[in-house]
């Protein structure tokens, strides 16, 4: 898909952000671009229209750009899965292990029914703890997390191995 090509050269690369020897992905410039960004969210779009998923949850930050859109496009509820302490509401949380220290995703209880099917979105997977974090986070509240979509896959971190059962669907592969 010729799409895919405008997407991956919008992506711009950041050296040693946020520290030494991280090549940062910089997805801001893409959304620059009303063009490659509406073929991206048209991307997914295509892939989940008709599907059978009532629910799309998106990771804080980035998961919050891309995620809605397809929510809304695909008529499927929005899950926020923010970071710690900041739903005002009763929260299920899941602590997961990042190179340096911990962190931790949060959804309020009851933002799931049980058996749902739910697509997680996120803007990039690396070592996929994340997105691993959001999907045992959904099933302990008994939802069927049927996808995960991204827009990058950085391959040699090897993230996909993470998710296990969960399809990874991504638009841009990068090393
Ligand atoms: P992982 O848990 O798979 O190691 O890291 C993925 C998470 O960190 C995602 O939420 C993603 O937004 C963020 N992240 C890590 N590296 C990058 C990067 O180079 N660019 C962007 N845009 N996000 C990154």
């Amino acid at each position: 898909d010729p799409r895919k090509e405008g997407i991956a050269s919008s992506i711009k690369v950041v050296p040693h952000v946020p520290k030494g020897g991280i090549m940062f992905q910089d997805i801001t410039p893409l959304l620059l671009d009303p063009k490659v960004f509406k073929d991206t969210v048209d991307l997914f779009i295509e892939r989940y229209t008709g599907k059978d998923i009532s629910a799309v949850a998106g990771i804080e930050a980035r998961g919050f750009i891309f995620g809605p859109p397809i929510a809304l496009a695909i008529g499927a509820k929005f899950i926020p899965l923010r970071k710690p302490r900041k739903l005002p509401g009763e929260v299920i949380s899941e602590e997961y292990v990042l190179e340096y220290g911990r962190d931790c995703l949060e959804m309020h209880v009851g933002a799931v029914q049980q058996g749902e099917h739910v697509l997680v979105v996120d803007d990039l997977i690396a070592t996929g703890g994340t997105l691993c974090a959001a999907i045992n986070l959904l099933e302990r509240a008994g939802a069927k997390v049927v996808e995960c979509a991204c827009v990058i896959e950085l391959r040699e971190l090897k993230g996909r191995e993470r998710l296990k059962d969960t399809p990874l669907y991504v638009l841009v592969e990068s090393n």
